[in-house]
């Protein structure tokens, strides 16, 4: 049987999961969704034996059930190969009493190479079974490890084209650097005058433009998203908390069905929600630990119930969690809602209108599995402090969110038994000058690159060769503008 999707604002149309990936975005704006989630049914013994890569085929292939096992099978292994620098993809380490998921041994350090490196191969795919015959531009908003992620997948992929989007003052200089370097002559990336959220609602417009659409598909080009909300960013990641989980059943540390919990450094609420999709696979899950910083909206909409995103935007240490509007969080409302589009719908309209909305007291009880809370800038240095002092282990700071927010759990309550995977979402060497003046403001003196070589010498770990390949690279993209200005500037990339 056939797996079909639909919009969270309209579940009349279905769609196939490749039609999906495809699109990126519904036409009414609305999410791709499966009409229901698939049972993991394969048992744990089996999945403690599997490769990363063998396990990702039992996540995604019970998700986009119109790819053959060939097609699937070569995009895992096209996307989870030797880009990574370690053979188990996701790589578990246990410090202080937690088990550290390190999602960030991809080309670009980050958790997003966990999606972005498949994703370009699952949107080729679908185009050749769709007859697509435009070439796929992808479009991308980035508040910084997005974009590096998604210009990597994409980069020289023949019949694909990349524009991404930057906030020019918003992301940290070494996440800059790796994207103006970029090469690849499909390859485009524009730093905006503005902050993320205005970055992806441009974005979002252009995909909402039919005039715009009409004009590229006669030049022959299509749009389409490598964001988080694309269902081919989020199936893949549901992989690896199926693999975290059946390697901690593997080791010893849980028992047959025990339940875990898993704490998530939040932005967009792609990656959290992949652990839900996980838990309602069968997956025993049992807190999801939703952590934030200072831009808290999810904290207050997981007090509230009310989803509130007028307020003042914070530049923090962990830029990629520095977001106002969660775009995944749609497809959670849509599913609490009882699958109801019009109520969904309705919701999204107060949040475009007035910038917020309020959930029902029905939907909000079935928030129980959830558990927000944050960290402020102290409380995240502080946590990167602590654990490099008591267990010479070094997180970067969106990380360190999710490890502060951890400790807050524990202490309100009183969970300190259930066996916790914190999913380590990018290497310190990402984060260089935060991370080291959280262990000692002594550090801030030195240069950038300064700064890398003692944290390899702190942390007693290697250089990654993302870092080494910047060092010395070449800036190849210098074009800023206005918000206003994306559309034209997309126009002129592409000749049209
Ligand atoms: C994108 C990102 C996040 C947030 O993930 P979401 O799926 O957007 O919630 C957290 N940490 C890092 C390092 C990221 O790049």
């Amino acid at each position: 049987m056939k797996l079909m999707y639909s919009s969270t604002r309209n579940d009349e149309v279905k769609f196939t999961a490749s039609q999906a990936i495809l699109k990126g975005l519904a036409d009414d704006g609305g999410l791709f969704v499966p009409e229901c989630i698939p049972s993991l049914d394969v048992s744990v013994d089996k999945l403690a034996n599997m490769s990363y890569q063998e396990t990702a085929y039992e996540v995604m292939s019970r998700f986009f059930t119109d790819f053959t096992e060939e097609e699937l099978k070569n995009c895992i292994a096209k996307a989870y190969d030797s880009k990574f620098d370690t053979e188990e993809i996701a790589p578990l380490v246990e410090a202080d009493g937690a088990y550290y998921l390190e999602l960030f041994h991809g080309p670009t350090i980050a958790f997003k190479d966990m999606a972005l490196s498949i994703l370009p191969h699952l949107l080729i795919t679908s185009a050749r079974k769709n007859n697509v015959k435009n070439d796929i531009v992808i479009l991308t908003a980035t508040s910084g490890d997005t974009g590096k992620a998604a210009l990597a997948g994409f980069a020289d992929v023949e019949g694909t084209k990349i524009i991404v989007f930057y906030p020019k003052n918003g992301v940290s200089p070494i996440q800059e650097k790796q994207m103006v370097t970029q090469k690849g002559a499909n390859t485009f990336v524009v730093g905006i005058k503005g902050n993320f959220d205005q970055a992806q609602t441009g974005v979002k417009k252009m995909f909402n433009d039919t005039a715009l659409e009409a004009e590229l598909d006669v030049a022959g080009y299509q749009f389409s998203s490598a964001n988080s909300i694309n269902i081919g960013r989020l199936i893949p990641q549901v992989a690896y908390y199926v693999y975290a989980y059946a390697k901690l059943y593997k080791n010893g540390v849980i028992g047959k069905d025990e339940t875990i919990n898993v704490v998530v450094p939040t932005g967009n609420f792609g990656n959290i929600l992949a652990a839900f999709y996980a838990k309602n696979m069968g997956l025993p899950i049992g807190k999801l630990i939703c952590a934030s910083n200072e831009n808290k909206v999810l904290f207050d909409f997981f007090s509230t119930g009310t989803y509130d995103k007028n307020r003042e935007f914070i530049l923090t240490n962990s830029p990629s969690m520095d977001i106002l509007i969660s775009s995944n969080l749609e497809r959670l409302i849509y599913r609490i809602a009882g699958n109801d589009v019009a109520a969904n719908t309705k919701l999204m309209a107060d949040l475009a209108a007035e910038g917020k909305y309020a959930i029902t007291d029905e939907m909000r009880q079935q928030l129980a599995d959830f558990y927000g809370n944050y960290s402020n800038e102290a409380e995240t240095a502080e946590a990167i402090k602590k654990l490099y002092e008591d267990c010479g282990y070094i997180i970067d700071t969106h990380t360190a969110v999710a490890a502060g927010v951890y400790d807050k759990y524990k202490a309100a309550t009183g969970d300190k038994e259930t066996k916790t995977i914190i999913a380590s979402t990018a290497s310190p060497f990402k984060f260089t000058r935060s991370v080291m003046n959280a262990i000692d403001p002594k550090y801030d003196a030195m240069s950038d690159f300064e700064l890398v070589d003692e944290l390899s010498r702190l942390g007693n770990v290697a250089v990654p060769k993302a870092i080494e390949e910047i060092r010395n690279a070449q800036v190849l993209h210098d074009t800023v503008c206005e918000v206003e200005e994306m559309p034209q500037v997309v126009k002129k990339f592409l000749g049209v």
